[in-house]
């Protein structure tokens, strides 16, 4: 597979450090608030790399942090008279419910910085020691000029860092580059005790000691958005190259942002839809099928027409499904003179070549379309076999499990429209046509059309 490692700023074939086993680490969300669609981008992007590497064969362990102290979270605290614990656990509850509904799947671990102040002090404490790190006033600053290789993610040299950087009125820096790995204590802000005095850990600190933690010294995925590469990931590489001596991470991943008006959606510009209030208006999963219909790299813009186009095109890919599983219902076990489904297996490998090619989902996901546009032609001569339905229909539900779409299955909508249809049937039977009528009104308020066949009842949404 090849991945583009900004890094290099090069596609580079990936091979991970231990064979076949990945580590991976992806900067999750600060919690003082739902999160956005803009946030939901690298969540779902990077979901979808793990499924895919997992689906491959390798052995993917993956860390999502939760940022759950810093300034935005002790104002949100204050604003509603709570404390700031409250406000990262009710978020952090909120997350998981908008993740699950976009098919991101849990993390193996999903540390908070809380929750690993200890280890942070004692990194904090190693920069100190290997000179790379000096205490000022009760705060803790990491020397950037002491780390040669600083700019090396960005690709920008120090002195043009230098020319845009200011100290700020209460920083107790020697210099303009440097950044803050410990922050002392103010009045109103939780603190906790450290060899500096009580206080709080810095943002970027925390990333290299989990990373760290869990996934060792160096790791082969490290991912977020554009707008972590400076200086949130160069600070990180910074700390842990400067502790470890060893290389960080070894492939760089970086989202492009989802923009609005062609401006990049996020809370401090109030031009945000938080995914739930989003997913009030388009099904989760249309929001997922929409972020991973663009390149990860290309920018994205968020309108309703998109949307819509999504959903529709969702639709499609559930019709397919629903007419593969109808037929199978009814389908003979004797062979038939119908076609061969091992033809459908060269859109599995375009399917594979797509997203070996720096995770193109979007050209994956056209392999899909193109193997569904077969399927319906082969289905629609009415002559196709178990064995074709049987392959058809696993090789449609592994490729879009990897993309993790068309994941409803008995659940939500197709096992409320069986019911009714059931019902709908049972009304007929006994000759109750005011009630079957009024079922299939309903159905049809719902966007379900049926279709009585000798075979049975079908439906299809309008
Ligand atoms: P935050 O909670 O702001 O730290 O962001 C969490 C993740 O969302 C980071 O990886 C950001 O880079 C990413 N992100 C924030 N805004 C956008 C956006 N408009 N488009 C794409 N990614 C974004
Ligand atoms: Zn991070």
């Amino acid at each position: 597979m090849k991945l583009y490692n900004t890094l290099t700023r090069q596609k580079e074939e990936f091979v991970p450090l231990n064979g076949n086993k990945v580590t991976m680490y992806s900067c999750g969300p600060t919690v003082y608030n739902y999160f956005h669609i803009g946030n939901a981008r690298p969540f779902i992007v990077f979901d979808t790399l793990r499924r895919f590497l997992r689906y491959r064969g390798y052995d993917v362990t993956f860390v999502q942090n939760f940022t759950d102290i810093d300034d935005k979270l002790i104002r949100k605290a204050n604003e509603e008279g709570t404390t700031v614990s409250e406000i990262a656990e009710r978020y952090i509850k909120e997350y998981f419910v908008d993740a699950e509904g976009l098919g991101i799947e849990k993390a193996d671990f999903h540390p908070r910085a809380t929750e690993t102040i200890p280890e942070i002090i004692d990194f904090i404490k190693t920069l100190i020691d290997k000179g790379f790190a000096y205490e000022a006033g009760g705060d803790v600053y990491f020397s950037a000029k002491k780390f040669n290789e600083y700019g090396k993610l960005s690709h920008y040299n120090i002195d043009e860092l230098e020319a845009g950087a200011r100290i700020g009125v209460d920083e107790r820096k020697q210099d303009a580059m440097d950044f803050v790995l410990w922050k002392a204590h103010k009045p109103g802000e939780p603190a906790w005790d450290s060899p500096w005095g009580p206080g709080r850990p810095g943002w970027h600190i925390e990333c290299s000691v989990m990373a760290n933690k869990y996934l060792g010294e160096t790791i082969d995925i490290h991912s977020g958005g554009v707008d972590l590469i400076f200086p949130h990931h160069e600070n990180e590489i910074a700390q842990s190259e400067a502790a470890n001596g060893k290389p960080f991470a070894r492939y760089w991943l970086h989202n492009a942002f989802l923009n609005i008006d062609n401006q990049k959606m996020s809370k401090s510009l109030g031009n945000f839809f938080t995914v739930r209030d989003a997913s009030k208006h388009y099904d989760y999963e249309v929001i997922r099928f929409f972020m991973l219909s663009a390149h990860y790299r290309s920018p994205i813009n968020y309108s309703a027409e998109q949307l819509e186009q999504a959903s529709n095109a969702l639709d499609r890919l559930y019709e397919c499904k629903r007419n593969m599983e109808f037929l199978l219902k009814n389908a003979k076990d004797e062979g038939s003179s119908g076609p061969d489904a091992s033809k459908l297996l060269a859109y599995k490998e375009k399917f594979i070549e797509a997203m070996e090619d720096d995770l193109n989902t979007a050209d994956a996901i056209a392999a899909i379309f193109e193997m569904v546009r077969e399927i319906n032609t082969d289905i629609s001569g009415g002559n196709t076999s178990k064995a074709y339905l049987e392959e058809a229909l696993n090789l449609f539900n592994e490729l879009t499990g990897v993309i993790g779409i068309v994941r409803k299955g008995e659940d939500t909508l197709e096992a409320e429209v069986e019911r009714l249809i059931e019902e709908r049937q049972k009304a007929r039977k006994e000759k109750n046509w005011k009630l079957a009528d009024e079922i299939r009104d309903k159905l049809k308020e719902m966007g379900i059309e049926l279709q009585d066949t000798p075979n049975g009842v079908k439906w299809k949404k309008l």
